[in-house]
């Protein structure tokens, strides 16, 4: 059956998700089509998760122009949303005094932008700011309002919230052809299981951008596949840390930074390493050795006993670096691609830009009366954790029951994970209750509480594949076990 629609978006991250909830205010009929089982399976699942200040890209650029534009919103938003968002602070430091006209242009680049929360501190401030930074960092430029979020927590809660104004959204379902048809002017669009016709279709693919505009013959861009590992170290660890430390940006971007994660765990990395073809999302020792090293520089208190896990994202960069946001030749084809970082923090601001498109283009955009800017949510566990290990342990030998502990260490109860089924967005996979739960982020890494997980997901909805869950990929990806015989090997000092 052919369902006919205002607008398609193709793409269910970050960038689609903020673009379906912002056009969800009007009286449209909307659809999100995503190719994966879950949403935020892409790059707005592993990221470095930080709502960037907006002084580091270039005030020419769609990238500067939108950044600040967006974190602006996103205190407002994650409330909205109820998800977690810190506005802790960042630093971009050295030790260097040749560094600070670096600093100093970062910072006119910053005002350019709009941003009136930069300065140029000293070694006293810094200190006091962030004792746990090296005692050889001389200079930084502070920027008070950057912070911290949870990225693909946000996307569900976009899903969610655009589900409950009306969007439909639909999961493994990947668009694989698109035609306009001028007599109708309209797109056809079909999915394996799905036909729409649609009068505006919105390419937000990520990586997949450039070969989904091929689908409609227009000239392509091209993408080009930028890998960064991390380190991530376990709960606890980032309570020590205030702030997002930076060191000075380079050619491929803003560099390894160590940051508290909203959980508090602690996050280093990324390194950025272009791919020929494919992005692998495996993780090697050689690269994490380096930037362990380099996040070390800034940082004096890094133990490497706490890493937990490590993880690879891919950033989708235009050869243009820098986002392409705009109506192609064939009037109705939008492209939201080329997003890499800042992405993440652009997003309310990108979503805004294409409704200007929208509107510019001439459909009558009719605020709805009854929009919900708010979703309800259970909330998330940022602070310490309720229970000693002790406790938690006996409580997951309790009987089947809404108490009973289903992860340990992330002290995630059944009600938790079941609760989840009666939510608007299908849980599929174990790595969706993961997301939303945290059951399996812990330091064990899930090896206690999956088959639990997995009961569960048989008990009150489908385990779709669980081959989809990230450790049942096939990715090599490096463990706590390899990195700490890695760290005995090479007598790495904690
Ligand atoms: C290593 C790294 C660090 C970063 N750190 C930050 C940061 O700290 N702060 C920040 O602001 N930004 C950061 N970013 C950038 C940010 O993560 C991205 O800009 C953002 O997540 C992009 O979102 P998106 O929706 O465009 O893409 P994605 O999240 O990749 O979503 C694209 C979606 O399209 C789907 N798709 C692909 N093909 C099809 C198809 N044919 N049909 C249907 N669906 C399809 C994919 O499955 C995917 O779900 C970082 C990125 C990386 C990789």
């Amino acid at each position: 059956m052919t369902r006919e629609l205002d607008i398609l978006i193709v793409g269910a991250g970050v960038v689609g998700l903020s673009i379906a909830r912002q056009m969800s205010r009007y009286n449209l009929r909307i659809a999100v089509v995503e190719k994966e089982p879950d949403v935020a399976m892409g790059a707005t699942k592993a990221n470095s998760a930080i709502v960037h200040g907006g002084y580091a890209e270039h005030h020419k650029t769609l990238k500067g122009q939108l950044c600040y534009a967006g974190r602006r919103q996103f205190a407002q938003l994650c409330r909205d949303l109820q998800v977690p968002f810190k506005p802790c602070g960042s630093l971009v430091a050295t030790e260097q005094e040749n560094d600070r006209p670096h600093l100093e242009s970062l910072l006119d680049n910053g005002r350019k932008n709009g941003l009136d929360d930069l300065e140029i501190i000293g070694q006293d401030q810094l200190r006091q700011l962030e004792p746990e930074i090296s005692p050889r960092m001389r200079y930084a430029l502070w920027c008070r309002g950057a912070g911290i979020c949870s990225p693909y927590e946000l996307a569900i809660a976009l899903a969610e919230n655009a589900i409950d104004n009306g969007v439909a959204i639909y999961l493994n379902q990947p668009l694989l052809a698109a035609e306009w048809q001028p007599e109708r002017h309209r797109f056809s669009l079909s999915t394996p299981d799905h036909h729409f016709l649609a009068r505006y279709a919105i390419n937000a693919t990520g990586l997949a951008a450039a070969e989904v505009r091929s689908l409609i013959g227009e000239p392509p861009y091209s993408i080009q596949p930028r890998s960064g590992q991390y380190l991530l170290m376990q709960r606890g660890s980032g309570d020590r840390l205030r702030q997002v430390l930076f060191p000075m940006p380079g050619p491929m971007g803003k560099g390894i930074l160590v940051a508290p994660t909203v959980y508090g765990n602690l996050i280093v990395g990324p390194d950025a390493l272009d791919a020929n073809g494919e992005a692998d999302r495996s993780t090697d020792l050689d690269r994490l050795n380096a930037i362990w090293l380099q996040a070390r520089h800034s940082n004096s208190a890094l133990d490497p006993k706490e890493m937990i896990r490590s993880f690879s994202g891919v950033r989708a960069v235009a050869t243009t670096d820098d986002f392409i946001i705009e109506m192609s030749s064939i009037r109705g084809w939008i492209d939201a691609a080329g997003i890499q970082s800042p992405g993440l923090t652009a997003s309310p601001a990108i979503a805004e830009r294409i409704e200007a498109i929208i509107r510019d283009d001439g459909l009558p955009l009719i605020k709805k009366d009854n929009w919900q800017p708010r979703r309800i949510a259970e909330a998330a566990m940022t602070g310490p954790l309720p229970y000693t290990m002790r406790d938690a342990a006996d409580r997951a030998t309790w009987p089947d029951g809404p108490e009973r502990m289903i992860c340990r260490c992330e002290q995630v109860e059944q009600q938790r994970i079941s609760g989840l089924f009666q939510r608007v967005l299908p849980v599929l996979t174990i790595d969706a209750v993961k997301r939303r739960t945290r059951a399996g982020m812990g330091i064990c890494q899930g090896q206690f509480c999956r088959p639990r997980v997995i009961e569960q997901i048989n008990r009150y909805g489908q385990l779709y594949d669980d081959k989809t869950d990230a450790e049942r990929l096939g990715l090599r990806r490096v463990d706590r076990t390899a990195w700490l015989a890695w760290l005995k090997e090479n007598d790495v000092p904690s």
